[in-house]
């Protein structure tokens, strides 16, 4: 593999020992460049490779719908492992305790994480760190180009990483070999207790798991492969247009990593679609995923107003006393109480189903600015209710998703109005224009 996807995040020598794989955003066993490099180094020191979850009891505000979609891709990753003799460890606590000790304990010789831009993320792996006395690396296993490659900075907006990306593009996206059975015998470890584990979490019942999807790198692979049998020709003609089910529904797999982005590009840029279809398909898979990345690893205030570009600050700050026709309050947009059916019907997408079309996930965000006393207050909802209620929530997508729908993040000014100021504005008779609003807010009221 490309040595660069890997990153050297301490100073520590070689160390003999077994290599521990710290499975944290890369949810899977294959076409895993984290695990794979992993495997490499026990294979190359003769020791054997351990894979360990680290479960902490709250997360980000992640509900029993997340946990639960999480726990049960785990729990697939444990049984795939096992005819690879490779053992998986769930290990319970807070990360900076229990990783350093499972090393500790095992005597391990190397510790290996997958890459994330998020806050908390690199707080684990830096507090983790300071009790680490052996090698420690980080490899991105989830973008097709390596995030800290792509670009050292944060990117102006899609047009400028792009290009970056396209560079570099035919030399990361590559195929994955296979992950190898382990020949050198690793310490016995119990099964984990699933049912134990999830009773540990701190999470309520609510939001109610998500029915349509179903769990695990399997269903994932199914997923992929039935998708661009069926629906990435039109996938051009179809995404925007939120009742006719273009989207592929791809982001929890691949905000849990129970499936690789790497391996969707690939299978994409070799099926038989129409190319306008895989050209726009690719475009959201890579360049605006990895948009994202890049957004949230080099502005650490990728969730607050604090993220946004001075053009944006400026002009919202110069319409904070505009009047606004409607406000409400955390709890009137939680329960889909606005005055506006299309808004509500969006809402209520999220809560039931746990994924909200992605054309309304704009409309939905910008309203929530209009209709909120400051934009500081409109990202809180948002980012509240998205991370509360998407099953794709707490990403690096859904973060700058809110950032350019109510901050101007990777877009440009607009021309002026009430409370935007020179934010893009998206309207109810302009959604009328580009789908049938009518049926789209029928069939949200029809699911239970
Ligand atoms: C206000 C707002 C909130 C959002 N919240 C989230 C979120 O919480 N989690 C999340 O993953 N995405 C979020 N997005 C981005 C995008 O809407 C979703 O990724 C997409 O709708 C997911 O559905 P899909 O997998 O069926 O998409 P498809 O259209 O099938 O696209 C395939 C993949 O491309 C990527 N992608 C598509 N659109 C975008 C985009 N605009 N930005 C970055 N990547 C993209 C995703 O990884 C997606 O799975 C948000 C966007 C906005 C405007």
């Amino acid at each position: 593999m490309d040595e660069n996807r890997v990153s050297r995040l301490n100073k520590a020598g070689p160390v003999r020992g077994p290599v521990v794989y710290w499975m944290s955003r890369d949810q899977r066993i294959h076409d895993n460049w984290a695990l794979l490099f992993a495997q490499e180094l026990a294979i190359e020191s003769g020791e054997p490779l351990i894979v360990v979850f680290c479960l902490v009891p709250e997360f980000l505000g992640a509900g029993s719908r997340q946990y639960g979609f999480m726990l049960g891709g785990l729990q697939q990753v444990e049984a795939a492992l096992r005819p690879y003799r490779i053992p998986f460890h769930l290990l319970e606590g807070a990360p900076e305790t229990v990783v350093p000790k499972f090393v500790r304990t095992l005597k391990a010789g190397a510790l290996v994480a997958d890459f994330d831009p998020l806050r908390i993320k690199k707080l684990w792996k830096d507090k983790v760190k300071r009790d680490l006395r052996v090698p420690f690396f980080e490899v991105d296993a989830h973008n097709v180009v390596p995030c800290r490659l792509a670009s050292a900075k944060q990117e102006y907006s899609a047009f400028t990483i792009r290009k970056k990306i396209n560079r570099l593009l035919d030399r990361f996206l590559t195929g994955f070999p296979p992950l190898r059975k382990q020949e050198t015998p690793a310490p016995e470890n119990r099964p984990v207790d699933w049912a134990r584990a999830a009773a540990s979490l701190t999470a309520g019942p609510e939001p109610a798991v998500a029915e349509w999807i179903e769990p695990g790198e399997k269903a994932a692979l199914k997923a992929l492969e039935r998708f661009i049998r069926e629906k990435l020709s039109g996938y051009a003609g179809t995404r925007n247009d939120p009742t006719a089910g273009g989207q592929s529904g791809f982001s929890p797999y691949f905000h849990f990593g129970q499936l690789s982005a790497q391996r969707a590009a690939l299978e994409t840029a070799c099926s038989e679609a129409d190319s306008r279809s895989k050209e726009a398909f690719l475009e959201e898979l890579v360049v605006r995923r990895e948009l994202a990345d890049n957004f949230c690893h080099y502005n650490p205030a990728y969730d607050s107003f604090d993220c946004f570009p001075d053009w944006a600050k400026k002009t919202l700050d110069e319409h904070r006393q505009d009047p606004r026709p409607y406000t409400y309050s955390l709890g009137e947009f939680e329960s889909a109480s606005t005055h506006d059916d299309l808004w509500n019907a969006a809402q209520l997408e999220m809560v039931r189903k746990g994924k909200m079309h992605g054309y309304l996930r704009m409309y939905w965000a910008k309203k929530i600015l209009e209709w909120s006393p400051d934009p500081e207050e409109a990202v809180r909802t948002a980012v509240l209710l998205n991370d509360r209620y998407e099953l794709d929530g707490r990403d690096p997508g859904g973060y700058a998703g809110i950032a350019w729908s109510i901050g101007g993040v990777h877009d440009r000014p607009w021309a002026e109005r009430l409370v935007f100021g020179k934010i893009r504005y998206m309207s109810y008779n302009g959604c009328r224009r580009k789908f049938s609003v009518d049926e789209y807010v029928s069939g949200i009221q029809s699911l239970d």
